[in-house]
């Protein structure tokens, strides 16, 4: 069974037509969602949430209960013996006695590897800081699958909180993988970070439109025009080719300060105005939960999905849980040219990387002092190596052509 056992600590974990096969078995789980289904019968999932949680947590637990499966929830962190001082390696050694699945949520990036790493049991990445939010990018494709009949070649704006948003981090990736024309529109000083854009366009030949507001957006012909080829067109014309206008909030708890929030929170707030301009089928998403960035006045508008969107995160959760307990099968096609696979990742010896360590001082290497320094090779760049937790790329101290 292609998922028993797997982990999904980051979009790149499952193949596309693995994410596929997922969905097709959320089709299925759907059916059964209210009446329950009695497969993962005397097995248990742990949620693990160092952050605070609304949808994933609950919808994870509906999840397993809804398969018949068993729930032990540590919501607050603090109240375990975290507090004492206990790593997340021992941690989930722990748990994986009491337990068949670890679902975890931590505010370190790369937290959710060190998890993966230590439990012999399958684990689920709910969100690691500013990192990933993989399960999230899997119910936004399965709502613009549902809702749009098909994956392939969409045009989807991101807005918001593009740097510290791990829900879009993960999503832009999840488009660019299914070849949408992805568009990025955030406040200054919070664009999406280099880094990602460089992966985009190595790994996935995805080249975004960048724009700081959505009145950007609107006055700016000349990118209308390299789009529609038309000299004629309209600015408003860019709003309108968005099949989905994906809107995040600005994550405070990111911030050093609130001065800083308040800073970088300027207005970007979806109104009945901005969307006039949009398609009448397009789709107007949110990971949830929103601060001011949609009016509420959208919420009867029939292109405004962000309740459906949550609401799929059941079918989709089921259907993970499902697959990597092992109860039921996900048939996986045989995969199409060009298709993004997962390959292994190849290990910098660390013999040779010596004194190097992840600059990220928000990475978990830099809190938890039993990991040490562990890199890998980037895809197609060989001056490059990344960390292994968190991702984060830094010149190699070999220099180029350090490889192997
Ligand atoms: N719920 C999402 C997350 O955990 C989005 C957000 O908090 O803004 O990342």
């Amino acid at each position: 069974m292609a998922l028993e056992g797997r982990d999904l600590v980051s979009i790149f974990d499952f193949s596309d037509r693995e994410v596929e096969a997922l969905f097709d078995l959320a089709d299925a789980m759907d059916e059964h969602k209210h009446v329950g289904m009695k497969v993962a019968d005397g097995s248990i999932l742990c949620t693990l949430f160092y952050e605070p949680s609304t949808r994933t947590r609950l919808s994870f637990e509906a999840a397993m209960q809804k398969l018949g499966g068993g729930v032990i929830s540590v919501a607050d962190a603090t109240s375990t013996s975290v507090a004492k001082g206990e790593t997340i390696a021992d941690t989930v050694r722990i748990i994986e006695s009491y337990a068949d699945m670890i679902v975890i949520r931590h505010p370190l990036e790369g937290s959710a590897r060190v998890a993966a790493d230590y439990a012999s049991v399958p684990v689920v990445n709910a969100g690691d800081g500013a990192h990933e939010h993989p399960t999230q990018t899997l119910l936004d494709l399965y709502t613009i699958r549902r809702e749009k009949g098909g994956l392939r070649d969409l045009s989807v704006a991101l807005v918001g909180d593009l740097r510290y948003g791990r829900t879009v981090h993960s999503l832009a990736f999840g488009l660019a993988r299914f070849g949408a024309d992805v568009t990025l529109i955030s406040p200054r000083g919070l664009e999406m970070p280099p880094s990602l854009l460089e992966r985009l366009e190595r790994e996935f030949d995805c080249r975004p439109s960048q724009y700081h507001s959505l009145g950007d957006i609107v006055t700016d012909s000349a990118s209308v025009r390299r789009r529609k080829g038309s000299q004629k067109a309209l600015a408003t014309e860019l709003l309108a080719t968005f099949d989905a206008v994906y809107v995040t909030r600005v994550q405070k708890e990111r911030f050093e300060s609130d001065d800083a929030y308040q800073a970088a929170r300027r207005g970007y707030a979806i109104t009945q105005d901005v969307l006039a301009w949009a398609q009448a089928d397009a789709l107007v998403m949110h990971p949830l939960p929103r601060v001011d960035e949609l009016a509420y006045e959208l919420d009867q508008d029939p292109r405004a999905i962000y309740f459906r969107q949550a609401a799929y995160g059941l079918p989709v959760r089921m259907a993970l849980l499902a697959a990597l307990l092992g109860k039921r099968p996900v048939k996986v096609k045989r995969a199409r040219k060009g298709d993004y696979r997962p390959e292994p990742r190849h290990e910098v010896d660390f013999r040779k990387m010596a004194q190097l360590k992840c600059p990220n001082p928000l990475c978990v290497t830099n809190h938890e002092a039993y990991l040490g320094p562990r890199f890998t090779f980037v895809k197609r760049v060989s001056d490059l190596v990344a960390c292994a937790y968190c991702e984060q790329e830094v010149p190699s101290p070999l220099g180029a052509a350090s490889r192997g």
